[in-house]
């Protein structure tokens, strides 16, 4: 049954030799990499209009990167994502992409990246070549003009052409959709009906307070659990078995064929299994979307080497915290951090 297409088990802990592990006994596994927190898109939930960006030469190499993904997998991370800002706008990202899928079967069992689409159709058959079996694709809508309100400045063709070109490269696609009441409540449905007939899982997102953006989050913040059982009036929803050690529940829908995701960090707490952290574009490595505890990865390669790069993720783990704790009412209506998504890389 179509469930099986994205089936699959959870992230083992390694058996590496000095494996990551946190305070509370929680394995690092899963290493997310933004690549840069540059965007051809300015989503209204994720940046501001004018966003300003993070100065090139401050952004890490690939060398870098590379070097600091090699001593995640030494330490036991079998999963690396890309994703940014934009990771496929980054210049020459397929080098990366090589580099990085180069580990694949040595250490590193998956590498795969989360986009917006606009750039897929170029390079998805390059991304199936390096090894990457699977994509996270951020839409939020069908609708044309709804689209280019939302993203400010994508074209959703581009993006409808990058999947099909990325499904023709033989990738599994799970689509990323924000829910937002007021905004795309309407589409919910029928995104479900197009995703899970075309093979692809959806999963959808509640809207995080990170940076500010100029929407009103709170206006349009719409919690999971409530659209959740309502759809279960619905839809015959059976709770999955397929977990990443995320914030994701899924279920399958029985009239659809197909999974169904929820992140649902603003009304449910769900860090107690949390394997990942987050390498930004500039090399501070953030043990939780939702804090500021951090250490400088980049400082610690330029100036110490490998050595000084497995002190500093021995430090991390004391410093990663046991969860987020959000908040969105009308007396917190600014961001929870003032950085974006686009930097920590979602
Ligand atoms: N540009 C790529 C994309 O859009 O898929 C990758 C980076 S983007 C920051 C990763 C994911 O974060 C996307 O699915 C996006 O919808 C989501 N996202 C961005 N800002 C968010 C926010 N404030 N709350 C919840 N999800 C957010
Ligand atoms: Fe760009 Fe992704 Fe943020 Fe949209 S969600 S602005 S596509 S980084």
């Amino acid at each position: 049954m179509a469930f099986t297409l994205l089936e699959q088990p959870d992230i083992a802990p390694s058996g590496a030799q000095n494996p990551l592990i946190d305070r509370y006994g929680r394995q690092i596994t899963y290493l997310r990499v933004s690549v840069t927190d540059r965007c051809d898109f300015r989503c209204t939930y994720c940046m501001a209009e004018d966003m300003q960006f993070l100065p090139k030469r401050d952004i890490l190499s690939f060398e870098e990167i590379d070097t600091i993904v090699s001593a995640f997998v030494a330490r036991g991370v079998k999963k690396v994502r890309l994703t940014g800002g934009e990771p496929l706008v980054r210049r020459d990202i397929m080098q990366l992409v090589d580099r990085i899928g180069g580990h694949l079967g040595a250490g590193l069992d998956e590498l795969t990246l989360t986009t917006n689409g606009s750039q897929l159709r170029r390079h998805a058959v390059g991304l199936a070549r390096a090894g990457v079996k699977r994509l996270n694709v951020s839409l939020d809508t069908l609708d044309e003009k709804r689209f280019a309100a939302i993203t400010r400045r994508g074209r959703m063709t581009d993006v409808l052409d990058g999947i099909d070109a990325a499904e023709a490269a033989g990738l599994r696609i799970k689509i990323n959709m924000v829910a937002m009441r007021g905004v795309n409540d309407d589409e919910i449905e029928p995104m479900m009906r197009w995703a899970h007939g075309r093979g692809f899982g959806l999963t959808l997102i509640e809207g995080m307070p990170l940076g500010e953006v100029g929407i009103d989050r709170v206006e349009c913040y719409l919690p999971l659990k409530e659209l959740r059982e309502e759809l279960g009036r619905r839809f015959t929803l059976e709770r999955a078995n397929y977990r990443t050690g995320g914030p994701a529940s899924y279920d399958f829908v029985k009239e659809t064929n197909g999974l169904l995701g929820f992140i649902t960090p603003m009304s449910h707490n769900f860090c107690e299994s949390c394997n990942r952290v987050r390498l930004t574009a500039t090399g501070q490595l953030y043990m939780c979307l939702g804090q500021e505890d951090m250490v400088d990865l980049r400082v610690a390669i330029r100036d110490g080497g490998r050595d000084a790069l497995d002190a500093a993720l021995d430090r991390a783990m004391l410093l990663k915290p046991k969860g987020h704790d959000f908040v969105l009412d009308r007396t917190h209506t600014g961001p929870a951090l003032e950085r974006h998504m686009s930097v920590t890389g979602g």
